[in-house]
């Protein structure tokens, strides 16, 4: 996979941490993949249950030890299950304000809560914050008030979907607020989708974009990859 997605273009990874189940699988990702993965550090909502301040105690510690290239996952869910709402704000809060401490950008996961995750970064907002919306499906008006923000959306494969409406909305924003994302395994685009995910697929999610805004294809890929090396820092350039 990492050497179909090399022959596709893709040569940076940024690996959302979800919970500490996960932790050490990704850590090894970037000891084996020096100067291509990168990892971030959070608590993802749909894991924020009973024992989610142990979770981010590890977090914690984690930033605490060594620099991330993020904070992430974090957001909110109100797909799968509505039962921890309540911890969910507190632990997304909570994580928008390390990205605040350790200047680094936030991932935001925003299922059926675009907006409300909106007015949580409105009421933690300062200037040197900034982030993704990660796999962005919300309106103009919604990508709008992220943009005026300084924040970016992540375009998957959704855009590549008949009737997503994503295209229209993306037609209407200028590329500098725009990064690509897989959400590998998971919404694979057209022609592939049903199958599993994989970065190399980034190419139909970056034709897609230069189709609706009728650009050269490298034109999008060389902005895109500007503004996800702006925004993750220096030290996330290869090596
Ligand atoms: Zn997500």
């Amino acid at each position: 996979m990492m050497e179909r997605a090399r022959a596709a273009g893709v040569e940076r990874f940024y690996l959302p941490a979800i919970d500490s189940s996960i932790l050490q699988a990704m850590l090894q990702m970037e000891t084996d993949y020096p100067g291509r993965c990168f990892a971030m550090m959070g608590l993802h909502p749909c894991s924020v249950k009973e024992n989610y301040e142990d979770e981010l105690q590890i977090a914690g510690n984690w930033l605490a030890k060594r620099k991330f290239a993020a904070i992430g996952e974090t957001g909110l869910d109100f797909y799968w299950d509505k039962t921890f709402v309540p911890q969910q704000y507190d632990a997304f809060k909570r994580q928008v304000q390390w990205a605040k401490q350790y200047r680094i950008p936030v991932v935001i996961h925003s299922r059926q809560s675009t907006q409300e995750c909106i007015d949580v970064i409105k009421e933690l907002h300062s200037p040197d914050l900034t982030g993704i919306f990660h796999c962005f499906g919300g309106s103009l008006a919604e990508a709008e008030q992220i943009t005026a923000m300084g924040f970016h959306l992540g375009i998957g494969g959704v855009i590549t979907y008949k009737n997503s409406g994503l295209g229209a909305v993306i037609e209407k924003l200028p590329l500098h607020h725009i990064v690509l994302e897989t959400d590998a395994p998971y919404l694979t685009p057209a022609p592939f989708r049903g199958k599993r995910n994989e970065s190399a697929y980034l190419q139909y999610i970056a034709q897609k974009i230069a189709d609706v805004k009728n650009m050269r294809i490298e034109d999008v890929q060389e902005v895109t990859t500007a503004n996800a090396l702006k925004l993750f820092g220096s030290h996330t350039k290869l090596m």
